[in-house]
C-alpha cells in the first residue's frame, strides 16, 4: 500500500500550515555568529568592494553598529585584526600590543555590551611580514611548536581584555592543548576554545585575503591545512582537537563541506560550528547582480543546508542581514 495511487506525497505540503508544521525551523539568531574585520583608529567604516553589505571598522564604529545587530537578535562576533602596513614583522608580535585594533575592540565591546559573547581569531598571518600562520623557523618553514607559544600569547592577550572565547585558525598541531594549558595558568578557566578544527586549505578565502591582506608571500598553507580530498584526515582533526579541550569545533569553509559536518556530527557531542566564508558569501552577491538568482533566497537556502548537516552554530556573514533572511519557506 506504501506507493501511489494510495501514497501521495503532495498531501503533506498542500497548505502553507501543513508546510511549516513539517519544516524544520530556519535557525534562530541566537545560533550566528558575525565574523567582522576591525582596523586602528576611529571613525572609520569603510565598506569591503568584495563583499558588499561587510565593512572595516575602527573599535568606535564597531561598536556604534552594534545596536542595530543585537537587535535583530544576533549576539555574538568573530573578530579580525587587521595591524597597519608597518606593524607587520616576522613574529607578528603586535598583536600583543594594547593598541592592536583586536584588543581595543574587545575592550570597547565588554564596556559597551556585558552581555555579548566575543570570540576572536587567534592567527598570525594578517601580523606577520610573510602572511603566514606562524613563526619560521630558519629554512623558511612553519616552526609548529614555536607558533603554538605566540598563539597562547595572543588568546591570553584577547582574554584579559574581555573575550569570552578564543579561535585558534593556524592549524598548528597540538595549539588547542597549549592554549587551553595557558588559559588555565593564568586564571581564564571559563575562556572558550572554539577550534577551527577542520580548517580546508580552500580556494574559497579570496575576498577575506584581499581585506586582511594576509596571502603568504612565497609558498601557500597546504602544508598545514587540511587537504579537501582526504576525509579521514579530516575527522581526525576535529576528533583531536576534542581530546585537546577544544569546546566548540568547527569546519571551514561549509558549502563544499557538507558532508564532513554530518561526519564529524556523527562523531563527536561537542557543539559544531561551520564557517561560511568569503567566497561563499561573496559568490551569492555576484550571481544575484548578474540577476541569477535572488540573494537572500540564496543565502537562506545556503544557510539552512549548513544547519541541517548538523552545524549547531553558523559564523556568516550573512548575520548582520538576518532579518532579510527568508524564515519561511512558501
Ligand atoms: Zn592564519
Amino acid at each position: 500500500m506504501n506507493h501511489f495511487p494510495h501514497t501521495r506525497m503532495r498531501r503533506l505540503r498542500q497548505t502553507k500550515h501543513l508546510r511549516d508544521m513539517f519544516n524544520m525551523p530556519f535557525p534562530a539568531p541566537e545560533k550566528f555568529i558575525w565574523p567582522t574585520f576591525v582596523v586602528s583608529g576611529s571613525g572609520i567604516k569603510e565598506e569591503i568592494s568584495a563583499m558588499p553589505g561587510q565593512y572595516i571598522f575602527s573599535p568606535d564604529m564597531l561598536v556604534a553598529e552594534m545596536n542595530a545587530l543585537i537587535s535583530s537578535g544576533i549576539s555574538s562576533v568573530l573578530l579580525f585584526g587587521i595591524p597597519n602596513e608597518g606593524k607587520k614583522n616576522k613574529t607578528g608580535s603586535s598583536a600583543l600590543l594594547k593598541d592592536d585594533s583586536v584588543y581595543k575592540a574587545i575592550s570597547l565591546l565588554r564596556t559597551s555590551y556585558p552581555e555579548l559573547t566575543i570570540f576572536t581569531d587567534v592567527c598570525m598571518c594578517a601580523y606577520t611580514n610573510h602572511g603566514h600562520c606562524g613563526i619560521l623557523d630558519e629554512s623558511g618553514h612553519l616552526d609548529n611548536d614555536a607558533s603554538i607559544k605566540q598563539l597562547a600569547e595572543i588568546a591570553i592577550h584577547h582574554a584579559k581584555a574581555g573575550a569570552t572565547g578564543v579561535a585558534p585558525s593556524a592549524m598548528a598541531d597540538g595549539q588547542v592543548l597549549g592554549i587551553r594549558k595557558k588559559l588555565d595558568e593564568h586564571g581564564f578557566i571559563n575562556t572558550l576554545i572554539m577550534s577551527y578544527s577542520t580548517k580546508f586549505a580552500s580556494s574559497f578565502y579570496g575576498p577575506f585575503r584581499e581585506v586582511e591582506q594576509s596571502s603568504p608571500g612565497g609558498g601557500n598553507r597546504v602544508a598545514y591545512q587540511q587537504s579537501m580530498a582526504d576525509s579521514k584526515q579530516a575527522l581526525r582533526e576535529s576528533l583531536l582537537d576534542e581530546v585537546e579541550g577544544a569546546d566548540i569545533l568547527m569546519v571551514k569553509p561549509a558549502l563544499s563541506y557538507l558532508d564532513i559536518i554530518v561526519k564529524i556530527r556523527q562523531k563527536t557531542n561537542l557543539p559544531l560550528a561551520t564557517y561560511n566564508v568569503s567566497g561563499e558569501y561573496s559568490m551569492l552577491h555576484a550571481t544575484a547582480e548578474k540577476g541569477w538568482g535572488n540573494l537572500y533566497e540564496m543565502a537562506s537556502e545556503t544557510l539552512l543546508a549548513m544547519n541541517r548537516a548538523g552545524a549547531d552554530i553558523l559564523i556568516s556573514y550573512w548575520a548582520n542581514q538576518y532579518g532579510k533572511l527568508i524564515k519561511d519557506n512558501h
